[in-house]
């Protein structure tokens, strides 16, 4: 079940208060029209009622998916209180802890990884690889010569094969402003699975995999 919380939130063009009710966790096995909602970035945005802008209400959201057996959960502020865990207990208790003992657990601290992670997993791609994989086409974009890779500046956005014979694994990148997209054989995925250490975090065990948690395993 997904569960909403009421919060106020000012309108950035007119200065209005609004009193919404926003997403806090939602899941889409109970609920699936809300998963359409997280990737396009709709949910928790609402209307003000003075001047019509869309207001994206930034808040911390639970993903869970009890059949793929995954809980992504954006927590906009984690890297500011490492340590301090608010889990949203209403839809965790409801899970059972011997369950939860077989779920992947991801936390992450901005939209993009928010969604990075979800299809990573949707899709069933080995999450290590992806993040070896990333190390290495960063340095291959020319648009990112001299621009140090953060591990924020690039993500997996999702694998296309409708259009070409060849699958693409799709990126999107941020080197000099806007974000663009760059797409790599899904063969280049399978060469680096081969040869890369199989990193698998733990089941039920919160992981936050991004740059430095890869760091971090391979010293
Ligand atoms: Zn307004």
């Amino acid at each position: 079940m997904s569960r909403m919380v009421e919060k106020q939130v000012r309108c950035p063009k007119c200065d209005t208060i609004l009193s919404v009710n926003v997403y806090e966790s939602i899941n889409v096995a109970t609920d699936p029209s809300l998963k359409p909602k997280v990737f396009d970035k709709t949910l928790n945005v609402h209307r003000c009622p003075s001047c019509a802008t869309a207001v994206m209400v930034a808040c911390d959201l639970l993903y869970h998916d009890p059949t793929a057996k995954f809980m992504v959960w954006l927590r906009l502020n984690e890297h500011q209180e490492s340590g301090r865990r608010d889990f949203p207990e209403a839809e965790i208790s409801r899970v059972s802890r011997y369950a939860l003992g077989s779920y992947k657990l991801r936390l992450t601290d901005g939209w993009n990884e928010f969604l990075e992670r979800i299809r990573i997993l949707d899709e069933k791609l080995n999450e290590g690889t992806l993040e070896a994989l990333k190390l290495v086409i960063w340095d291959q974009i020319p648009e990112n010569a001299g621009i140090k890779y953060t591990g924020r500046n690039l993500h997996f956005l999702w694998t296309d094969d409708l259009l070409e014979e060849e699958v693409k694994l799709c990126f999107n990148f941020f080197s000099t402003g806007a974000a663009q997209v760059v797409r790599y054989p899904r063969a280049l995925y399978e060469n680096v699975l081969r040869d890369s250490p199989n990193l698998k975090p733990k089941d039920g065990q919160w992981t936050h995999l991004n740059l430095n948690y890869m760091i971090g395993q391979s010293t």
